[in-house]
């Protein structure tokens, strides 16, 4: 006989976030900053292949956590990578950690390829997920202009009639191939997708059935961008797979997919214990 290793079966509840009845009505807060814990900060940042020290009193940080700080790197995520609670400094020696993004992921997700896709609106919500990316904008105004009257409507099936530079829809092409679409959620209508260019771009749309329009993207070019085309290739490409592979759940109201790869670098690195369960 041998012996048990000592720990209770654990009995997974399905997970619903507290406060949550009818899913529909989920919407996503960030959760509350219990304890921080004061600490000297090593941060990786691998766009600028530099770490850098900085000093944090907001957060109760963990290693692998992504986060932001003030100063030259503003705006760009970094990881932990140590965290030193002894020391001795002046504060104002140092620039700070601002935001720390919350990369806990809960629930059921599928397999779709290059990407991973959920169904439920509390796995992976787009207010969520954008922060990893990006530092909540201060109060700075928007300026959104409507497409409305520019007007144009393409459906997923005929992408060829959409109206862009044949240069620009090579290029998207190519960010489609890379898995720079990072990131789409259609919720109620209403599709939003981050893609990684030279800074992370936010793409935004309508979606019913299978028919787009009111399409804009944060790189604010004119027209159509490969940032859009590169998006509706994924999201073509995603909903093909699900259809074929999960019949079944092809009535849904809602649906969010993201990279393979952001998910594991940013879901799996900092997490010391949790559970998964993969099924066929
Ligand atoms: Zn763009």
């Amino acid at each position: 006989m041998c012996e048990k290793l000592g720990f209770e079966v654990y009995k997974r509840p399905k997970y619903i976030p507290d406060g949550v009845k009818d899913e529909s009505e989920y919407t996503y807060t960030p959760p509350r900053v219990i304890k921080p814990r004061k600490a000297l900060v090593e941060i990786y940042f691998s766009q600028k292949h530099n770490t850098l020290t900085y000093y944090n009193d907001q957060f109760n940080l963990s290693v692998g956590d992504t986060v932001f700080v003030d100063g030259v790197y503003e705006g760009i995520p970094g990881k932990v990578v140590n965290l030193t609670y002894t020391f001795k400094i002046k504060p104002s020696d140092y620039k700070k950690v601002v935001f720390v993004a919350d990369t806990d992921v809960y629930g059921e997700l599928e397999f779709a390829g290059s990407h991973i896709m959920s169904i439920n609106r509390y796995t992976m919500p787009y207010e969520k997920v954008i922060g990893w990316f990006k530092p909540p904008v201060n109060d700075e105004e928007e300026i959104i202009i409507s497409a409305e009257e520019y007007g144009e409507k393409f459906t997923l099936d005929e992408l060829n009639k959409m109206k862009i530079d044949p240069l620009k829809a090579e290029r998207g092409h190519d960010y489609y191939m890379d898995n720079r679409v990072v990131f789409i959620e259609v919720k109620d209508c209403v599709g939003r997708a981050i893609v990684l260019g030279s800074k992370p771009y936010e793409v935004s749309f309508k979606i019913v059935g299978r028919e787009v329009s009111d399409v804009m993207c944060d790189c604010f070019c004119a027209g159509n961008c490969k940032h859009v085309y590169a998006v509706m290739l994924q999201l073509k490409e995603t909903l093909k797979l699900s259809a074929e592979n999960y019949e079944d759940e092809w009535d849904f109201d809602y649906l969010s997919i993201m990279s393979k790869s952001v998910f594991f670098d940013h879901v799996f690195s900092n997490k010391t214990f949790g559970r998964i369960e993969i099924k066929n």
